[in-house]
């Protein structure tokens, strides 16, 4: 029985090994792909110069994605006519792959979804947590990412862009949100001239070092192959940080820390008072104590992660 799980860690080992070096989601090294731009510069620079990277940690999630971008495809393609009478999903254009002409560099990616007669362009995406895109939206990323694709589909005559509607859609990939989150907006000359202006800044320079972090600690640590030669192992630095989304995460997680710690100091006051309550059925909840016997919990390994903390500074006067 010593080697009952060997299969299990087989599967989960080939799964890793496609997600990292055969996965959609990878872009032959060094190249900068849609869903880069926008993004942090230092790593689309490292990626180009070929700095040493580290392998993630994080797969699975990506693993998630990518099987549910195959489903969708699949799905999208076995479409037929339906009471929708102005649509034609057999003309609707699944994982298209492309070149991008952005001023005078050419990026190559691939679009989730096309629909012609509606000048549109879907991306797809899976997410564990779908909440902060409820309450904020999109971030800039994926709004010049979907820019991306709609600048190619328009260079290759499938939609017209100066009617074009870019749609980003979040599924859950907790499935505590059972419905797609939808976010879609025109494309302007403004996310286009961003969508260029950004590939050019990434292709004007081989100094990785001459650039600022752009990307928080959480994605860095847990997301980018280049976390050890950017951030080095431990970082003992305090940045001020000026992006807004970052000081807005801040902001909400504090607010959030505060609301809980308050939720759960009124929780324990009302649990006291069901001290000597026997039980029964109040409005539309049934009330009852459950005898939990003693048990020998086994101690188990964890495995090493990254923990988000976050720690009030004093600042000198
Ligand atoms: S570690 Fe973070 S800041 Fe550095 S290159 Fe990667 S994403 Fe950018």
């Amino acid at each position: 029985m010593d080697n009952v799980e060997l299969p299990v860690i087989r599967v989960a080992e080939v799964i890793k090994h496609r997600q990292l070096h055969e996965g959609r989601a990878a872009v032959p090294g060094g190249h900068i792909g849609p869903s880069d731009v926008g993004g942090c510069r230092k790593r689309a620079v490292y990626s180009k110069v070929g700095a040493d990277k580290v392998e993630p940690d994080y797969w699975l999630g990506a693993a998630m994605g990518t099987a549910w971008h195959a489903y969708l495809e699949e799905l999208v393609a076995s479409m037929v006519y339906n009471s929708y009478d102005d649509l034609t999903p057999s003309a609707w254009v699944t994982e298209h792959e492309m070149n991008i002409t952005l001023g005078s560099q050419t990026i190559h990616g691939t679009a989730d979804l096309i629909v012609p007669e509606l000048n549109l362009v879907i991306d797809w995406k899976t997410s564990g947590n779908v909440e902060w895109v409820k309450k904020f939206g999109i971030n800039e990323q994926q709004a010049l990412q979907g820019t991306c694709y709609a600048i190619g589909a328009a260079q290759e005559g499938l939609i017209e862009l100066d009617k074009a509607t870019v749609m980003i859609v979040h599924w859950d990939r907790s499935a505590s949100q059972q419905e797609p989150i939808i976010h879609f907006f025109p494309v302007t000359q403004e996310l286009m001239d961003d969508a260029v202006d950004w590939v050019a800044s990434v292709t004007d320079t081989s100094d990785p070092e001459s650039l600022p972090r752009e990307a928080p600690p959480s994605f860095c640590y847990n997301l980018c192959q280049f976390v050890d030669v950017c951030r080095g192992q431990h970082e003992d630095e305090i940045d001020d940080a000026q992006d807004p989304e970052i000081v807005e995460a801040v902001n909400v997680i504090q607010e959030q820390k505060a609301i809980v710690k308050e939720a759960n100091a009124v929780k324990k006051e009302a649990e006291k008072k069901l001290d000597h309550f026997h039980g029964g059925v109040v409005g539309d909840t049934k009330v009852g104590w459950v005898r939990v016997e003693a048990k020998t919990i086994q101690s188990y390994e964890r495995a090493a992660y990254s923990r988000l903390q976050l720690t009030k500074i004093r600042r000198k006067k």
